[in-house]
């Protein structure tokens, strides 16, 4: 007997080798990704297995997401209760596992008051959501709204329509054009172009600016931060202009960079309170939800009837959300990242290999960068070697590792790198 039960028969075991399973692949999802690098069925703490039975170190955590690596008790246990429980109810009803959440997200990313939550599913719908509030701002003579944003060069903020129109990458937009309107990629980390985004000539010929969306460490250009200064001068320009400043941390939120927020850092944000900040990535450490924080009287900017989702805020979600931040407070995962962010980075940076030229990044989101644009290479090694990376571009390879990474696997990991040897990749392949 077949059925679609999990664990009820043959159709949804995960009998068969990865050759198998990725034919199974090719020919049923489509085709946006490509072929998956394995086929994996089971993970446990910071590894993962995949159906041939080998065992991979997850130096990527399913890109900055599972935070407490993979089939962590607690997370399990939550998800399983609250599902249980009661698993949907939509926003016609409130739940105590939503507003749980929104208090702690208001507590940990210390929000004035007044300050509100509104949840997503995913990165680029808290993106989608940040967008529609800056089309709320209203001008300087309170006679329109503002319909002007900047973002900068290198951006990723998600790939539906309006995330689209605030990335950067032109591989990613052309496709899609017309995109929403209004928005200006500024030079990255360049404060002379800020400002002169801002200037009476400026918004005499463009417009008052409604809002700076901004990711303090630029994640999928190849984990960039931004230098230093660049937030407060930000935040600066943006208040006495009117203007909202939008942090993305859906990648380098939730502990990844050693705070609960990279900006809150003293070196990253200098003390500056932003207007919104939006989360997802690592919040359900590994079940989609999203959530955008927006502060003080940018919690005002959308009113009753003009943003939705159906499944924003679900309880099952928000238990998953909850029991992350409450795991990585009790077990003090935040110091955790600082003490073994730094010894992964100070372990490869000595590594010795002529192939590594140094890392950057901040807590456990770091980019090795390498001396030759080799990073695929590097990762296909990686993957061969039992280990789970990213080439986030052509001369980078990402980590970001379960936010409970050990000692002992950041050096297993600094040995993989010492390993490499420039006559293994050469430059030109052909
Ligand atoms: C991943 C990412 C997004 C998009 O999130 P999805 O959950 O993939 O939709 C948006 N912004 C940043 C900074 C990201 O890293």
């Amino acid at each position: 007997m077949s059925t679609l039960v999990p664990g009820e028969g043959a159709a949804l075991t995960t009998d068969g080798s990865v050759a198998a399973w990725t034919d199974r692949y090719t020919g049923a999802v489509m085709d946006t990704f490509g072929p998956p690098q394995r086929v994996l069925v089971r993970g446990e703490g910071a590894y993962v297995w995949d159906a041939d039975g080998t065992r991979y170190l997850d130096l990527l955590a399913g890109i900055a997401v599972n935070a407490l690596g993979h089939a962590h008790p607690t997370l399990t246990a939550a998800v399983s209760a609250q599902l249980g429980t009661l698993g949907h109810v939509s926003n016609f009803f409130g739940t105590p596992t939503q507003i749980a959440l929104a208090e702690t997200l208001l507590r940990i990313a210390e929000a004035p008051e007044g300050s509100r939550v509104f949840f997503t599913n995913s990165g680029t719908e808290a993106l989608e959501a940040a967008f529609k509030m800056t089309r709320r701002v209203p001008t300087s003579d309170g006679a329109g709204t503002r319909t002007r944003v900047l973002a900068l060069e290198g951006a990723f903020h998600g790939r539906s329509m309006g995330a689209l129109a605030l990335t950067a990458k032109e591989a990613y937009r052309a496709p899609f054009e017309p995109l929403p309107g209004g928005v200006e990629h500024l030079p990255f980390g360049d404060l002379a172009a800020l400002e002169a985004a801002f200037t009476p000539q400026a918004v005499a010929e463009r417009g008052e600016v409604a809002a700076l969306v901004v990711e303090p460490v630029q994640g999928e250009a190849g984990v960039r931060p931004l230098p230093p200064g660049y937030l407060a001068a930000a935040r600066r320009l943006t208040r006495a202009h009117g203007a909202l400043l939008v942090l993305d941390e859906v990648q380098t939120g939730v502990g990844r960079c050693g705070t609960w927020f990279a900006y809150q850092q003293p070196e990253v944000g200098s003390g500056i309170v932003p207007d919104v900040v939006t989360v997802a990535k690592g919040l359900g450490g590994g079940f989609p939800v999203g959530a955008v924080v927006a502060y003080g009287d940018a919690a005002r900017l959308i009113g009753r009837g003009q943003h939705g989702s159906t499944f924003g805020g679900n309880p099952v979600a928000a238990a998953a959300a909850l029991a992350t931040l409450g795991v990585i407070e009790r077990d003090g995962l935040l110091a955790n990242v600082r003490e073994v962010g730094t010894l992964l980075r100070q372990e490869i940076e000595l590594c010795g290999s002529p192939l590594v030229k140094e890392v950057r990044g901040r807590g456990l989101l770091l980019a090795v960068v390498l001396n030759r644009p080799v990073a695929p290479q590097v990762a296909a090694a990686a993957l061969d070697a039992g280990f789970v990376v990213n080439a986030v571009a052509p001369d980078a390879i990402r980590l970001a590792p379960p936010l409970i990474l050990t000692a002992e696997q950041a050096a297993d990991a600094a040995r993989f790198f010492a390993s490499l040897q420039p006559a293994q990749f050469p430059e030109d392949p052909a």
